[in-house]
């Protein structure tokens, strides 16, 4: 582990190889061939924190995705992941209309989740959400194409 370099707010950054992905993770050999190579966040977890449960996925509290502190990596569903990505997006302005939100919305919406707690959850505005879900809910009553650029 001496590829890392630490960082005044905490993160444990990997300066080794990453993978070539928008959002680059850092990956680590695991000794030979037949090991293959990991994602080095997630070798730190098991590693300081135990094993990973089947399924579920190693989420950043810090949004930084070089970060292999394990202080700063939680357990998370792959839903919370796609949460984390958006919310991160959000604060760095890439994102651009709502069509990648509105399914995930929809998904909480239907779960239980309250309009209040969605727009919390993804800092977004009550009003936002409340008409995505609206918009979503009529198309899908007039048989259209629930997901289209709301
Ligand atoms: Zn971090």
């Amino acid at each position: 582990m001496s590829k890392i370099q630490k960082m005044p707010n905490g993160c444990w950054m990997w300066t080794g190889c990453t993978s070539k992905a928008k959002t680059p993770y850092g990956i680590i050999s695991l000794g030979s061939k037949k090991l293959g190579t990991d994602y080095v966040h997630r070798v730190s977890y098991k590693l300081f924190n135990g094993n990973i449960p089947d399924k579920l996925e190693i989420r950043h509290t810090c949004h930084n995705s070089l970060c292999i502190n394990p202080e700063h990596l939680i357990v998370g569903t792959k839903k919370d992941n796609q949460i984390d990505k958006i919310k991160a997006d959000r604060h760095c302005k890439f994102l651009k209309g709502n069509e990648e939100l509105a399914p995930i919305i929809m998904d909480l919406y239907e779960r239980g989740m309250k309009v209040t707690h969605i727009a919390g959850e993804l800092n977004m505005q009550y009003q936002t959400v409340s008409k995505i879900i609206n918009t979503v809910k009529n198309r899908k009553k007039m048989g259209k194409n629930p997901f289209a650029r709301v």
